[in-house]
């Protein structure tokens, strides 16, 4: 938090420095933190913008039509997205016989690189060296 005494005398009357965090408050609650919380209880400036704001949210609920489907709509709906889902399920299962085939490619590609980098020469040179380096600590 890093409002000076300034920023707070010359916004009072106007407004609130805080006031910005009025839907954090109202979305989070005791996330919001305990300063904030206490403020919003004791600022005028920022507890009727929280009251405005939730009064806002009651009637937005409100607006959203969707909570009772008719029955009717609703097997519409599932009757289209099952053939939907069967579709994509098609669509999917070849895509992946595809991808499979390419990450094989990939993979096989990936192994020989590695087989290649792996047994070249100073690859078992300095795996020899610290072998032998090793076996020197432990059995000597
Ligand atoms: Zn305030």
């Amino acid at each position: 938090m890093s409002t000076n005494h300034m920023d707070v005398t010359s916004t009072e009357g106007t407004g609130c420095p805080h006031s910005h965090k009025a839907s954090l408050v109202l979305e989070n609650g005791e996330l919001a933190g305990d300063f904030l919380s206490r403020h919003f209880e004791s600022c005028k400036v920022c507890n009727s913008k929280l009251s405005k704001l939730k009064n806002e949210r009651k009637f937005f609920l409100k607006q959203i039509p969707f909570v009772s489907t008719p029955s009717e709509v609703k097997q519409i709906f599932e009757a289209e997205s099952d053939e939907f889902e069967s579709k994509i399920k098609r669509r999917v299962f070849q895509l992946k016989k595809k991808k499979v085939r390419e990450v094989n490619k990939h993979v096989w590609g990936f192994f020989f690189d590695l087989k290649d980098a792996v047994l070249s020469k100073p690859v078992i040179l300095s795996l020899f060296v610290v072998f032998a380096v090793w076996s020197c600590i432990n059995f000597l």
